[in-house]
């Protein structure tokens, strides 16, 4: 694999710009013990890290911190683009109530309409959070950040 072809694959993989997939490369080259960190970041990922089937948000070892707490306000419901925005509006310790990621953001222009978004399939289709819409149980809804984009 040529250098331009190790660019291109951390550009791919980490999602960040040429310039700083040079800099990762070069950072990993100067120290080659990053490579350890890395591998054990990585595992724990993989071994330990999961979409919660639920709400969407991280579970660690199959423990969702949201929707197994029952110290969080489960009627309170925030509906989100990514789980970037759980991290964000976790820091700012204001909201106790649970989340549910979309996975993206509505954008008519290029193609990704309601459909193609989680809340489409966990409302619309037999799901836990439309049962328990259903039921009432649910009385504020959030919509955060959800962009429509014409
Ligand atoms: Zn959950």
């Amino acid at each position: 694999m040529t250098y331009e072809e190790l660019i291109i694959e951390l550009k791919t993989i980490l999602g960040v710009g040429k310039k700083a997939a040079e800099r990762i490369f070069n950072k990993l080259i100067i120290n080659p013990t990053l490579f350890d960190s890395l591998e054990n970041i990585f595992k724990e990922i993989k071994d330990n890290l999961h979409q919660c089937p639920r709400c969407l948000t991280l579970m660690h070892n199959n423990f969702c911190l949201f929707c197994h707490n029952d110290l969080r306000d489960q009627t309170k419901l925030c509906v989100i683009s990514s789980f970037y925005d759980v991290v964000k509006i976790e820091a700012t310790k204001v909201f106790n109530g649970v989340y549910h990621v979309l996975n993206g953001e509505i954008n008519v222009k290029n193609g990704i309409t309601p459909d193609k978004l989680t809340f489409y399939f966990n409302f619309v289709e037999n799901s836990w959070w439309n049962k328990k819409i259903i039921n009432m149980t649910i009385w504020k809804i959030i919509l955060f950040k959800i962009m429509i984009l014409l």
